[in-house]
């Protein structure tokens, strides 16, 4: 079972069957861009198949980083961090956003060589990354017993409670004239003349003529349906959390494993840079497009195999053929943790930082993060069909820059100048 999430109020007495438009999903990415777009006076309803911020959206890491970004996403980043900043005040409610410092530790020369080389492309655009010797990086880091060969850090860098925050922006939406309906899972988009008309709910008919797919790692399936070919995969990423206990302010991560405190005093621990591509249908027919970045993150991959392979096998054969079954019956994506990569991210992480050996382990969960070839997300229209636009392929750091993917899906659905340019992340370049 995924983490304890704030709970929003969606009681509705009347079905709302007609909206400017209709969002698909009820993740950060779908909540801010609902958000933004009812601020710009349209009338907006978002589906959300389970609840509010129940997969992605409540399980991740909670750091909010510029970071070891693609720096293709740098400008976006940083509208996303200043309205993490105000984001308090904004959604009137603790969303545990705080200044922290992120720091990538570095075991040896490579792991330098290769942080530091990010830094060089970063920092002329305002990154405002450093990379530290083994020198700074005690310094920085000084419940550390091991010695680092050097650090990349961004003081700038922050951490926010997921389970708190995108709840707080749902509510906040809310107040601005979102409708949300919980449990109200999209089956389908009706077209006419090439263009869309509504979308099909379990629920009933929503008529509009506009759609934001935001729906993470089920876009893939529901693209399909429609003709729209979406390269996304799923790599399982676990997670643990802890009891309070006095440890770092900063966030870290080194090979195995990545901490950050959390508001409850415990920490957020997960198993660092080694992450878990789910082997499903999808794998063997997107293997060629995924191959280059296979390739770049070899020595960090662990391929996954599981009963996901049937299910989404059984899943894609019910949707492509009639069927709803997928979005109806997995109301919440719940994949199960690795507990041995917890184990070992643990272990290593007690023998670095002793303060974490008498960590008691309160809860494990894991969560599917939906990726695309080159690794930056899709905030586009989608050119064939008039009307749709999706938000989608986070791929593992849609978190921080939820509020600025949010904003900008927002601009090109209203038709406005974005606030950065957004033709990195346009459909089309698949
Ligand atoms: C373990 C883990 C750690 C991570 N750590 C970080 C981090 O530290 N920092 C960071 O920036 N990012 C992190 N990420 C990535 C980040 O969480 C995601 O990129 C982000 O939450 C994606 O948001 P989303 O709204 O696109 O997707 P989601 O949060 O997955 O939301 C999609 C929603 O759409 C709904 N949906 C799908 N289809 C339909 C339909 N047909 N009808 C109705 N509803 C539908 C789903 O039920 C779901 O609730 C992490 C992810 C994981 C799993």
């Amino acid at each position: 079972m995924g983490p304890e999430v704030d709970n929003v109020e969606t009681e509705f007495t009347a079905f709302p069957a007609q909206a400017d438009v209709v969002v698909i999903g009820g993740g950060i990415i779908g909540v801010c861009t609902a958000w933004n777009l009812a601020q710009k006076g349209a009338k907006v309803v978002l589906c959300e198949k389970g609840r509010i911020a129940a997969e992605q959206s409540s399980r991740n890491w909670g750091w909010v980083r510029v970071q070891g970004r693609d720096v293709r996403e740098l400008p976006l980043m940083f509208e996303s961090r200043k309205l993490w900043a105000r984001m308090n005040e904004l959604t009137g409610a603790e969303t545990g956003y705080r200044v922290c410092g992120i720091a990538y530790l570095n075991a040896n020369a490579k792991e330098q060589h290769q942080r530091a080389a990010w830094a060089a492309k970063a920092v002329p655009l305002g990154a405002g990354s450093r990379v530290l010797d083994s020198t700074e990086t005690a310094l920085l880091l000084p419940e550390a017993a091991r010695r680092f060969v050097g650090a990349l850090f961004t003081e700038s860098d922050a951490r926010a409670e997921p389970q708190l925050a995108v709840p707080a922006m749902a509510r906040a939406a809310q107040a601005t004239g979102v409708a949300i309906l919980q449990n109200c899972a999209v089956t389908g988009l009706v077209r006419e003349a090439g263009k869309i008309i509504a979308v099909e709910t379990e629920r009933g008919r929503i008529a509009c003529p506009k759609v934001v797919l935001a729906g993470g790692a089920w876009s893939r399936l529901f693209c399909r349906k429609h003709g729209i070919a979406l390269p996304q995969l799923k790599v399982r990423s676990s997670v643990l959390r802890t009891a309070p206990l006095h440890g770092p302010e900063i966030s870290a991560s080194a090979r195995h494993y990545a901490f950050r405190k959390r508001l409850d005093g415990g920490y957020t621990i997960a198993n660092g840079w080694i992450s878990s591509p789910e082997i499903t249908p999808d794998v063997f027919r997107l293997f060629f497009k995924f191959l280059p970045e296979f390739l770049s993150e070899r020595d960090y991959l662990r391929p996954h195999v599981s009963g996901q392979f049937l299910q989404e096998w059984r899943q894609e054969r019910d949707y492509l053929s009639g069927g709803n079954a997928p979005f109806t019956q997995e109301r919440i994506l719940d994949p199960a943790p690795q507990i041995r990569g917890l184990r070992q991210a643990m272990r290593h992480l007690a023998r670095d930082v002793p303060v974490f050996a008498d960590a008691k382990v309160a809860q494990s969960w894991a969560g599917f993060i939906d990726g695309t070839p080159d690794a930056i997300p899709v905030i586009s229209e989608v050119k064939s069909q008039k009307g749709f636009y999706i938000a989608t392929g986070f791929s593992g750091h849609g978190f921080g820059i939820g509020p600025g993917a949010g904003r900008l899906m927002a601009e090109i659905v209203a038709g406005e100048t974005p606030v950065v340019d957004p033709s990195a992340f346009r459909m089309e370049r698949f």
